[in-house]
């Protein structure tokens, strides 16, 4: 028998591989950006261990220590400081608690804790200290959520959050969003998720099964939080999940020395826009431990959404808010003319 010579045929990872082989220790993330350890700045042992998959990693700028990609996963000695004002529990998310892992701030709309897990680890992240743990019911971790869903008719919209809800397998969200299909209220499903940016791969043909499925509404909202994060993989995600049947947002958060510039913040917009996405919020950071150091100062933040509503058209301009405790609604803050 004769046997053509080929290569062995590129198997793609399937996005459970490429988790398992995020990148956990700054040495190697320094490798793989060809920098020494050093040239990172003070690295610091946290309690919320770096994690970031390499496709992420690959939309870095090889050699360069402040790049805006590297910024967000890095876990920096500034982390361990702790100035008054900032807590673990900045927004004060307890009390807005209806069942474990179920929380409601807003009217209409109630946020399920899906999971805990999340592809990568953001440094501002405002959960990062959340007690995931305590919010496991016991019996199934949703069935008390679901149950004051079910008996609260002004539920319209369920927003699946964490963590990041696409950890889940395609079966587990399968069987968690049925469930809430079959409440008759429920008329939209939200999922806020950085999967698709961080991971491109977990917009697999059975997620994308799953949101066809859907017989109600799909919001996805994203979070890209610079230009250099969209790719080609990005963008075909972005395509299919539009075709899914799927409307396509873009949260983003203002963090300083990453995306606190007018120049980058209208090309995300734009590229957003060309990637069938939408911006939707861009948010001050919130003051939770350990994130100081990517504040940007409201006057500063107005200044740039200002610059950004006077480079774009209305609908590629992001609404700049801000969380605070017990208000009814995200707090939008007024952009400021003055050009920065
Ligand atoms: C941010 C948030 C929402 C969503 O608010 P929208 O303005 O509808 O995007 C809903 N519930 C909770 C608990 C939230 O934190
Ligand atoms: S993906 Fe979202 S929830 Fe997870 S660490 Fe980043 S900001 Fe936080």
């Amino acid at each position: 028998m004769i046997t053509a010579s080929v290569q062995p045929r590129q198997i793609p990872a399937t996005w459970q591989q490429e988790l398992a082989d995020a990148i956990t220790r700054p040495q190697e993330l320094a490798e793989a950006l060809g920098l020494p350890l050093e040239a990172l700045g003070a690295v610091a042992e946290t309690a919320f261990p770096l994690r970031v998959p390499r496709s992420f990693v690959a939309r870095m700028r090889p050699g360069d220590p402040r790049d805006p990609l590297l910024r967000q996963v890095l876990p920096l000695a500034e982390e361990l400081l702790e100035p008054p004002g900032y807590g673990a529990d900045p927004l004060q998310e307890r009390a807005a608690q209806r069942a474990p892992a179920l929380l409601q701030k807003y009217r209409g709309r109630a946020l399920l804790i899906a999971t805990e897990s999340c592809a990568v680890h953001c440094r501002y992240c405002f959960r990062r200290e959340f007690p995931y743990a305590a919010q496991r019911s016991e019996g199934g971790r949703w069935r008390e959520a679901l149950e004051v869903i079910a008996a609260d008719p002004s539920l319209e919209e369920i927003i699946l959050s964490g963590g990041d809800p696409l950890s889940l397998s395609n079966a587990r969200l399968s069987a968690l969003t049925s469930a809430l299909t079959r409440i008759p209220h429920v008329r939209r499903i939200r999922v806020h998720t950085r999967q698709p940016v961080v991971l491109p791969s977990r917009v697999d043909a059975g997620l994308l099964e799953w949101l066809r499925s859907l017989s109600v509404p799909v919001v996805v909202v994203l979070h890209v939080n610079h230009p250099n994060e969209i790719d080609a993989a990005l963008r075909a995600a972005c395509a299919n999940i539009r075709a899914a049947g799927a409307t396509l947002l873009n949260q983003t958060v203002l963090l300083a020395g990453v995306n606190d510039d007018a120049t980058v913040l209208a090309r995300l917009s734009q590229q957003l826009f060309e990637a069938g996405v939408l911006p939707y919020y861009l948010h001050a950071v919130d003051h939770v431990r350990g994130a100081a150091h990517f504040l940007v100062p409201d006057e500063r933040a107005r200044a740039l959404a200002g610059a950004l509503a006077s480079r774009l058209p209305g609908y590629l301009v992001p609404r700049l808010v801000r969380e605070l405790p017990g208000a009814e609604s995200k707090t939008v803050l007024t952009p400021a003319s003055a050009a920065p």
